[in-house]
């Protein structure tokens, strides 16, 4: 599956917004956004602000989600295509897409720390989706599955030192962990209500309805 492969900061920079793209580092002051706000990033330009399109401003949100769940173009215009198809809002449907992504769903349980993270472990095969190994990042989980870490990974030193962070975890209500086995289940398909992710996504479908 590609994949994007420059900076993270870089797409938060260019949105002009943290997207929190690199776990705990997103909270302190090396991150790039937080440097610019303080004028120390590289690059900086004047204060000056051009004023933004409405194009422009629909193309940003489009880029903001893409970037916030690290979707490439083509895979993102599928899923819009896939939320028109499906039945109720296309907006929120697309927004129920994107947060059932095996890895969002990973990221989401606590075993990562940003969804770039959740990926790579996917990608390397530690987790099992209905207890087969999948390593499909993109792989979209239903209601009532079970999402877990493959029997011969928990022994590795970082999903030890995960275990013991994991009760500290915020875990959003339509789904469900447990620490012991290291795994979790999707109680439920994700309202909009469910998450956090902050995009309009009325903007990203008024962009593809050109
Ligand atoms: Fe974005 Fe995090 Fe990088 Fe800050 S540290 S620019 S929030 S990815």
């Amino acid at each position: 599956m590609a994949r994007y492969i420059g900076g993270v900061c870089r797409q938060c920079r260019r949105i002009g917004e943290k997207l929190f793209l690199k776990g705990d580092r997103c909270l302190t002051p090396k991150c790039a956004v937080e440097r610019d706000r303080r004028g120390m990033g590289p690059g900086m330009r004047s204060g000056r602000r051009r004023k933004v399109s409405e194009r422009g401003v629909q193309l940003r949100e489009k880029q903001k989600a893409r970037y916030s769940y690290g979707v490439l173009e083509k895979q993102f215009r599928r899923y819009f295509a896939a939320a028109e198809r499906r039945s109720g809002m296309t907006g929120q449907n697309l927004m129920q897409i994107l947060e059932t992504r095996m890895d969002n769903v990973v990221y989401r349980m606590g075993f990562a720390d940003s969804r770039n993270q959740a990926r790579q472990l996917v990608n390397h095969g530690h987790f099992d989706l209905n207890g087969r190994k999948t390593d499909i990042a993109s792989a979209l989980v239903k209601s009532g599955d079970t999402v877990s870490v493959r029997e011969k990974s928990k022994g590795l030193e970082y999903f030890k030192v995960r275990a013991e962070d994991l009760a500290a975890k915020n875990v959003p209500t339509w789904l469900s962990v447990d620490i012991e086995k290291l795994s979790g289940r999707v109680l439920s398909l994700p309202t909009r209500e469910d998450i956090d992710t902050r995009v309009n996504e009325q903007i990203i479908v008024e962009y593809y309805s050109r």
